[in-house]
């Protein structure tokens, strides 16, 4: 690969999280009985008119923000004509030469990953953002479930009309991780403040990838294709991946690569052909006689960005900062809103920011993610979390029993202090009983106190666990680990 130099440009379309469709009534809702949510403006009628849906533009608007972007204070509707089954007017109400926002820059944190996947180095890049512009999504094609799918075809037109944000970045990335960070960073502000679920296995977070080689030092770029059917971030950076090698092995062979559009088959884990640039489309964009140009103005935009909560970004520096969390600790904190929040709450009642961090992003992540929950779903809440904390660092617990406490605490949504005090939990440090404890294993085990002093000290761990084992559990590890040193030195 090496001489070569990837060419990467995004689209993400996502849905912005309304109830009704950007130019009717309808409802947005997912899963209806097919067909339930039309009415004659999202059904194409002849005469019915649209009328903008506020929140669509304020969801917009806070899209837009939460990304960094400017929001222009006019913006133009377009039609985007085409001809498709689901596609019930003929053409799509988008925006065109004038889009909500265009020209804007996005600071994100990337990094490749090693063979097993891991981040190497984290580092600063800009993408420059050709536009974010407002527009209403198609109907569906259905081509399963239904009877005689092979000889029909059937059109559910819930979705169309669903308001949709459209972002395309200018050719800015040049490998595929950088992708992949690009749309985990766009997908977290979307979710963060509110302005779409961002769920790509759901459908309303979608990506499309325009992927193309040249020769280092090549001024030009090389034949562009277009990657669809990406469901998930990692998907995509797949296909990316196994784009690229397909593109040079081409080329290096002597053939020529063809613009196209290619799908992505995450079973073969390869790249077939859609269509071929024969088949692309012109679109004849005009504007959209029945909307009036959209005005927003800047009192508007101030009222929506002091509306935003902190950002994720802003609030990774603070929990570093202010809690002297690492950069991937605080990423890994900041990935999601409510588990920010559940932090910060969790740090202040236990007193120890940093073993805040360790609690939640060694246990607690752990049987969130099994039990397929969020942070803010959590059974066990942020203040028993801190509280749980707060006991082992007080030694009231060990830190072994408080692991046992949580899975306890997440299953029955019962307190810590209510497990400890019903399972007798305590955790034994008076050096007094432990000694008692060493005395009584140490005469049980001649043989290997014989072969720890002739020098085998790797079985000074054997020792540990036989004093743990023998008080359940409840001694304290620093204390058995002191008061074994002198015993088996001693003794
Ligand atoms: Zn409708």
């Amino acid at each position: 690969m090496t001489g070569w130099e990837t060419i990467i440009g995004l689209e993400i379309h996502e849905q912005l999280n309304t109830e009704s469709k950007i130019f009717c009534g309808c409802s947005t809702r997912f899963g209806d009985e097919p067909n339930k949510n039309t009415c004659p403006v999202c059904l194409g009628l002849p005469g019915a008119l649209p009328v903008l849906n506020r929140h669509a533009v304020e969801l917009g608007a806070r899209a837009a923000l939460a990304l960094g972007l400017h929001i222009n204070n006019e913006s133009i509707f377009s039609r985007k004509n085409y001809f498709y089954p689901d596609l019930p007017k003929g053409y799509q109400i988008s925006q065109y030469d004038r889009p909500f926002s265009a020209n804007g820059e996005l600071e994100i944190m990337t990094a490749e990953r090693d063979e097993a996947g891991h981040p190497v180095e984290w580092k600063v890049k800009k993408i420059a953002i050709t536009r974010l512009h407002l527009e209403e999504d198609a109907g569906k094609n259905v081509h399963e479930g239904l009877p005689d799918v092979d000889k029909y075809s059937y059109i559910d037109l819930n979705r169309a009309g669903t308001p949709l944000a459209e972002i395309v970045t200018e050719p800015d990335f040049r490998t595929s991780w950088e992708a992949y960070d690009y749309v985990n960073h766009v997908r977290r502000a979307l979710q963060w403040v509110g302005a779409s679920e961002a769920d790509m296995e759901k459908g309303n977070l979608r990506c499309e990838a325009n992927v193309s080689v040249r020769r280092v030092g090549d001024e030009k770029f090389g034949t562009k294709v277009e990657l669809k059917n990406l469901n998930s971030v990692r998907f995509m950076q797949r296909a990316i991946e196994f784009e690229v090698t397909r593109q040079i092995g081409v080329l290096e062979s002597g053939g020529q690569l063809q613009q196209e559009t290619r799908l992505w088959d995450e079973r073969a884990g390869e790249t077939r052909v859609m269509r071929s640039k024969e088949e692309a489309h012109d679109y004849r964009y005009f504007p959209e006689p029945d909307l009036p140009p959209l005005i927003v103005a800047d009192e508007f935009v101030e009222r929506m960005r002091s509306g935003l909560p902190e950002l994720p970004e802003a609030r990774r520096r603070r929990f570093m900062d202010q809690y002297g969390l690492s950069f991937s600790d605080a990423s890994q904190l900041t990935s999601e809103r409510s588990l920010a929040d559940y932090y910060e709450k969790a740090a202040e009642i236990s007193g120890s920011p940093r073993n805040a961090s360790n609690w939640i992003r060694s246990e607690l992540l752990r049987e969130l993610e099994s039990a397929g929950l969020l942070a803010g779903s959590s059974p066990v809440a942020a203040e028993e979390l801190g509280a749980l904390v707060r006991l082992v660092d007080e030694q009231r617990i060990s830190g072994k029993q408080g692991k046992d406490v949580l899975v306890e605490m997440f299953k029955s949504g019962k307190s810590a202090a209510t497990i400890i005090a019903e399972q007798g939990l305590v955790q034994v440090s008076d050096s007094g009983e432990i000694d008692r404890i060493i005395d009584e294993v140490i005469t049980a085990n001649p043989q290997q106190l014989e072969h720890y002093r002739a020098g085998k000290e790797t079985l000074f761990g054997f020792f540990v666990g036989q004093v743990m084992k023998a008080s359940k559990g409840k001694a304290n590890p620093k204390v058995v680990n002191e008061r074994l040193k002198t015993k088996l030195e001693l003794s």
